[in-house]
Formats: C-alpha cells, structure tokens, sequence
C-alpha cells in the first residue's frame, strides 16, 4: 500500500508520517518512511540541488523538471521495489506538492504539473494524509525549527493561505484518495486520528 503525507511547511506531517511507521512496524506491518524532494540516493541529490542553491538559479519551468526528474527516481529506486517487496510506503510529500508548490507559487503551472506527471510519472498514493494547518500556526512552527524554511519565510503568510485553499481543493475533487486531519491538534491526538484512517485503510 502507498501513502503519502501532504500539507504546508510546520504542518507537523514529517512527524506524523515517523509515528505512523513505528505505529505500523508496531503491528507487525514492513512500513518504508520515504520524503520528497529525495528519497533515493539520486533525487536527493536533487535536492540538493533545487533547496540550496541561488533562489533564483532555477527557472519555474526547470525547477518543476527537476521536481519531476527526482521523483521519477524515487518511484523507479526506493517506491516500487519497496511495494514489490509487499512494503507499506510512507512518504513525506509526493505529487500533490507538485501540484502546489511548482504548479501555484511561481505562477500558473498547474497544467504542466499535470501534463509531466500523466508523462513521467502516472501513479497517485492509494491514500493521501493531508495535515491541514492555520498558516500562521504552522509559520510558528516551522520558525522554531533550526536552519530550516528560508523558503518558507519566502514565501510569506499569503501564499501559505493559497497553498492550504489549493491543498483543500485537491482533496475535496478527490475524496476517495484524501484524508483531511486537523493538524492543530495536540501530536499524539492527530497521530491517533492518521494511525485510525491508515488501519481502516489497510483493515487492521
Ligand atoms: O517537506 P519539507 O518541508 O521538508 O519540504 C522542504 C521544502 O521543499 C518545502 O518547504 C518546499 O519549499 C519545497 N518543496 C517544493 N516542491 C515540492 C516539495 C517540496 O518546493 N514538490
């Protein structure tokens, strides 16, 4: 089975995803805890490549390729031979931050995103986790953190506003794949909610 965790930065969705492994492995299920950008030894250095160079060194349209190029290898090197292996995968962020990071906040590229992701890419998560959080308590949040999120402070408050509306659209056009969690929550309150859609998910 694959999952992915979705949500804007200080959602807490890369916590919940670690407590969600261990509640899996804790059942008794193989579960692979996966991100992106990255994932594989290639799309992480990818990564690398897109999050700490110049702000400006790529184009909208270069970056979303190699958004693309490095999730393309994650699928190809950690994802399909992890399910292969009858692996529950796990991943912080997949194509829905696609969806929103490169197809909203550099303009309109949302029918690119799409059009490379039909090419290049074609599988969706059997079920999407979306932590969906006030951007101002998840901009709090993410500026506690250590030497992290310049691009998030980047960003700024309005465009956060933006991305959780255009996460919330992606889930009300595909409510089958998505799950909403209030992410505002105390931790272990939203993780209980996460673990009881995943079981349910999995019939455990
Ligand atoms: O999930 P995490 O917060 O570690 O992601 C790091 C950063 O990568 C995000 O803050 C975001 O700026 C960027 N990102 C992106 N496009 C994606 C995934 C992540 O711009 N598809």
């Amino acid at each position: 089975s694959f999952l992915s965790f979705e949500g804007i930065d200080g959602s807490g969705k890369s916590t919940q995803a670690r407590r969600l492994a261990a509640a899996l492995q804790a059942a008794g299920r193989a579960a692979l805890l996966t991100r992106e950008p990255g994932g594989s030894p290639g799309a992480e250095e990818i990564r690398r490549l897109v999050l700490e160079g110049e702000p400006d060194r790529w184009s909208a349209e270069t970056e979303l390729l190699l958004f693309t190029a490095a999730r393309r290898d994650h699928l190809e090197k950690t994802i399909r031979p992890a399910l292969a292996r009858g692996e529950v995968v796990i991943t912080d962020r997949f194509a829905d931050s696609s969806r929103i990071y490169q197809g909203m906040t550099r303009g309109d590229l949302a029918g690119t995103v799409d059009a490379l992701h039909a090419l290049m890419i074609g599988v969706e998560p059997d079920l999407t986790l979306l932590i969906d959080i006030d951007p101002e308590v998840g901009l709090s949040r993410a500026m506690a953190r250590k030497g992290t999120e310049q691009r998030f402070e980047d960003m700024g408050l309005d465009m956060q506003r933006r991305m959780r509306a255009g996460f919330l659209a992606l889930a009300a056009a595909q409510p089958a794949r998505f799950r909403v969690i209030d992410g505002a929550r105390p931790e272990a309150e939203v993780a209980a909610a996460v673990q009881d859609a995943v079981f349910r998910h999995l019939g455990l």
